[in-house]
């Protein structure tokens, strides 16, 4: 009998087509418009989905949606993640390496506004006959203890909480918290007459705080700094941050061996940061994370070649007896020089170190 129906390959095709025809056109009209839909909205013919009535439609609806919404919008996502996030972080990365490669840690001790500062504000301590508190073995502690604080910011105020105000844990106001108690945002703004970030900011607890505590390392340094060497850049984060690249610059603090060393020590007491590896290892121990790469401890190491400043092969600058007994006639390794005139007629009979 289907024999008789369908005689044709072709006529059944033909057959089998209108009643599709009539599903795909009409087919909601009979199990409704939500039944179609869940009867299939894949389907591989064009079956079209502005059509009302219809019993499934085309797979290129969704397709299009998908891509449309899901993978185009996603890859804009991607791409603003790219673009907005991942480039500057990366471009910030790179450009810090091509500086860093060059000249290294010698950023803290030749160009950092903030510790030039410092290194006034301490010369001002000793022309004024202002004695010197060492960090280490003093009543300010042990300098090792200090050591662990610019790794506890670097940790915490510039990675952990702006991650966590950017992922809404924290207040907004702590977004950039090491800039907001930063003493080189302080100081270099005053250096142009803007007096604005003197200000305390009163408009929520947290920014007050953060201003104060700003307000408190500022007058620290200027006070501490003249008798403290170098004493905010004792826990600033960025020598931290500095220090975790350090051995990838070939600029670097070299005392290959300490066989002519008397350990006199005199290495330390030139190093503004108090750094006592300086005078008691060699090799890598000797070049410190807390090295500012200043250079005074070559300079006032009083034997020949021992504490090298190198860029790669090159020696830079090496200790040498000659230049140390030049040196000391000006500026004692300390950094004692003989104090202002007045200073010293009010503090006779005056201190024998600055005058010697
Ligand atoms: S330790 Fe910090 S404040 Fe000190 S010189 Fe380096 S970057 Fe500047
Ligand atoms: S100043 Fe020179 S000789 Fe003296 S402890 Fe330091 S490295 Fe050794
Ligand atoms: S170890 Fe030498 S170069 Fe490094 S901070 Fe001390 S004095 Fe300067």
């Amino acid at each position: 009998m289907l024999k008789s129906l369908f005689p044709t390959l072709g006529r059944f095709r033909l057959v089998v087509q209108l009643v599709m025809l009539f599903v795909t056109v009409y087919g909601s009209v009979f199990v409704g418009t939500y039944m179609a839909d869940k009867i299939s909205n894949n389907l591989p013919a064009l079956s079209c989905a502005y059509d009302q009535m219809n019993g499934g439609y085309c797979v290129l609806i969704p397709t299009q949606h998908i891509i449309h919404h899901r993978i185009g919008e996603g890859i804009v996502r991607a791409q603003q993640l790219t673009f907005g996030m991942v480039l500057p972080l990366l471009m910030s990365f790179v450009a810090f390496f091509a500086f860093f490669f060059v000249i290294g840690k010698m950023f803290c001790g030749w160009v950092c506004p903030l510790g030039t500062l410092q290194e006034i504000v301490g010369k001002i301590g000793r022309r004024f006959g202002i004695g010197l508190h060492r960090v280490e073995a003093t009543d300010l502690g042990d300098v090792k203890r200090v050591r662990p604080v610019k790794w506890l910011i670097l940790l915490g105020l510039v990675f952990l909480l702006p991650l966590t105000t950017g992922l809404g844990v924290t207040p907004h106001s702590m977004g950039n918290p090491f800039c907001d108690i930063c003493p080189s945002r302080v100081a270099t703004t005053l250096l142009t007459g803007n007096t604005e970030q003197l200000a305390l900011r009163v408009n929520d607890n947290v920014s007050f705080g953060l201003g104060a505590i700003a307000n408190l390392l500022i007058g620290f340094m200027i006070v501490g700094g003249l008798a403290i060497r170098q004493p905010f850049c004792r826990i600033c984060p960025l020598l931290a941050f500095n220090a975790v690249f350090q051995r990838l610059s070939p600029m670097r603090l070299a005392k290959p061996t300490r066989a002519n060393c008397g350990t006199c020590h005199i290495c330390t007491d030139a190093c503004p940061m108090d750094i006592p590896e300086i005078s008691r290892e060699e090799g890598r121990k000797a070049y410190h994370e807390d090295c500012t790469l200043c250079g005074r401890c070559a300079e006032y190491c009083p034997q020949d070649g021992i504490i090298k400043l190198k860029w790669g092969p090159f020696a830079l600058f090496a200790s040498s007896r000659e230049y140390y007994k030049n040196r000391v006639k000006g500026e004692l390794p300390d950094g004692t020089v003989k104090p202002l005139k007045f200073v010293r007629n009010a503090a006779k009979p005056a201190s024998g170190t600055a005058d010697a």
